[in-house]
C-alpha cells in the first residue's frame, strides 16, 4: 500500500540511532543487539470505544495511552523498557495526519523512557481505531519482580492515590518505570503488580499467585480527588472508587515488615509517597476498619459478614 510505504519512511526518518538496534524500521524485521539479561515481552491491544473515546481524546492521546499501559506492565516487573513494535488499524477516513498524530503520542512516552520504536504495521479499515503495542524490556541485575512472592506478614504498599481515573488519569498517567527501578534498588520487593483492574482485583491477583491472603486498612488507602469528584454523582463512596475503579496504573507491592518500616521512614522514591495500605495474612481478602474485618470481593464490592 503506497500510504503504508510513505508512513514507514516517515517513521524511519524519526527513529533516532540506538546502539541496541542493529536494524530499525524499513527492513523485513527489526534486528536487536542480544542482551545479557532476561528479556521481558508484553503486549496490549487498545480499541476505540473500550479503552478511549477517540472522538473525545484524539489520536495523540490514544497513542500515548497504548504506550503507557505497556510501560506500566514493564514497571510492574521492575524491568527496563527497551524497544517496541506497534500495529495499528486506522479508521479509513483517518489519513496520514491521523497516523502521524497517533505515532507522536506513542513517541512522547517512548522518547521519555528510552524506548526505540523499531517497527510497525499500519492498516486501515472501516472499523474503529485499534492499536496493539508490543514492548520489550530487560531485567536488571536484581532479576524481575513477580506477583507470586508475597508472604503472610508482608506489608502491602501503593505508590499513589487511587480511584476515578476515568475522569482523565487513565490517559495522562505517568507509568511508574523509574519508581519501580528505584524501589527494586533500595528494598527487597517480594511481589508487585500495576493497578489496571482496580486495587482489590489486582491485590487479589498477587494473593492468588502467592497463595496467601491480605487485609486492606480502610482508612489507609489513599483516595484520589477524582474519586471524591466521581462519588458525587455515581452513588458510590470515594473508597469504593479507590478499591474498585481500574486504570490507576499505580504499583501495589509487598515487602517484609522490616523493609516496610524503612520505606515508611525514609520515603526513598522521589516524587511519590509510599503508603502502607495493608498486610498479607494466611487466607482471604479483607477490609479492616476499627479493628473489624469484613470480606472484600475482588471486584471491590463490599459484603458485610
Ligand atoms: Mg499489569
Amino acid at each position: 500500500m503506497p500510504q503504508e510505504f510513505a508512513f514507514i519512511n516517515w517513521l524511519r526518518s524519526r527513529t533516532p540511532a540506538d546502539s541496541r538496534v542493529l536494524v530499525g524500521p524499513g527492513d523485513d524485521t527489526a534486528v536487536l543487539v542480544p542482551l545479557t539479561r532476561p528479556i521481558l515481552v508484553t503486549v496490549d491491544m487498545l480499541m476505540d470505544g473500550t479503552d478511549f473515546h477517540l472522538s473525545e481524546v484524539g489520536p495523540r492521546a490514544a497513542g500515548r495511552k497504548a504506550m503507557a499501559v505497556n510501560l506500566s506492565d514493564i514497571a510492574a516487573m521492575a524491568g527496563v523498557p527497551t524497544a517496541t513494535v506497534v500495529s495499528v488499524a486506522l479508521p479509513t477516513p483517518g489519513g496520514r495526519e491521523f497516523g502521524e498524530q497517533l505515532y507522536a503520542g506513542i513517541r512522547d512516552l517512548a522518547d521519555e523512557f528510552g524506548v526505540s520504536v523499531v517497527g510497525g504495521d499500519t492498516n486501515s479499515w472501516a472499523g474503529g481505531l485499534v492499536i496493539s503495542v508490543t514492548l520489550l524490556g530487560e531485567a536488571t541485575e536484581r532479576g524481575v519482580v513477580r506477583r507470586s512472592g508475597a508472604k503472610p506478614g508482608d506489608w502491602v504498599f501503593v505508590t499513589g492515590p487511587l480511584g476515578g481515573s476515568i475522569l482523565g488519569h487513565h490517559l495522562a498517567f505517568k507509568p511508574r518505570v523509574r519508581e519501580a527501578l528505584k524501589l527494586h534498588e533500595v528494598t527487597g520487593l517480594h511481589a508487585m503488580i500495576d493497578v489496571s483492574d482496580g486495587l482489590a482485583a489486582d491485590l487479589n491477583h498477587i494473593l492468588e499467585e502467592s497463595r496467601c491472603g491480605g487485609v486492606l486498612f480502610e482508612t489507609a488507602v489513599p483516595v484520589s480527588p477524582a474519586a471524591f469528584e466521581l462519588s458525587r454523582t455515581s452513588g458510590k463512596t470515594p473508597l469504593e472508587h479507590a478499591l474498585g475503579d481500574g486504570e490507576d496504573f499505580e504499583l501495589v507491592f509487598t515487602v517484609s515488615p522490616a523493609d516496610g518500616a524503612q520505606l515508611v521512614r525514609d520515603q526513598p522514591v522521589p516524587g511519590i509517597t509510599l503508603t502502607k495500605i495493608g498486610e498479607c495474612v494466611d487466607a482471604g481478602l479483607w477490609l479492616e476498619e476499627n479493628g473489624q474485618r469484613r470480606l472484600l470481593e475482588p471486584t471491590g464490592w463490599e459484603h458485610r459478614l
